[in-house]
């Protein structure tokens, strides 16, 4: 996929949470008693796999301009 803000080919990446929020997230998944975690999930695979590892831009996967790779 063709970055147009880094002018380059990226690898597609989910957003991800952040790591300084996973002790948090720990905590809160205890105090639930494990159903914390089930949201942890919603909230992580609700995120699709469409935005730049680098600029964090989002890009409309309905709309994809692919190249060659590299
Ligand atoms: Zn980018």
């Amino acid at each position: 996929m063709f970055c147009n803000t880094c002018e380059r080919y990226v690898e597609l990446k989910r957003k991800q949470i952040d790591q300084k929020y996973h002790e948090l997230w720990f905590f809160f998944v205890f105090l639930t008693f494990g159903f914390g975690y089930l949201i942890f999930l919603i909230v992580k695979y609700r995120k699709r796999k469409n935005s730049c590892p680098y600029c964090e831009d989002i890009f409309d996967l309905n709309n994809i301009q692919e190249g060659p790779i590299g």
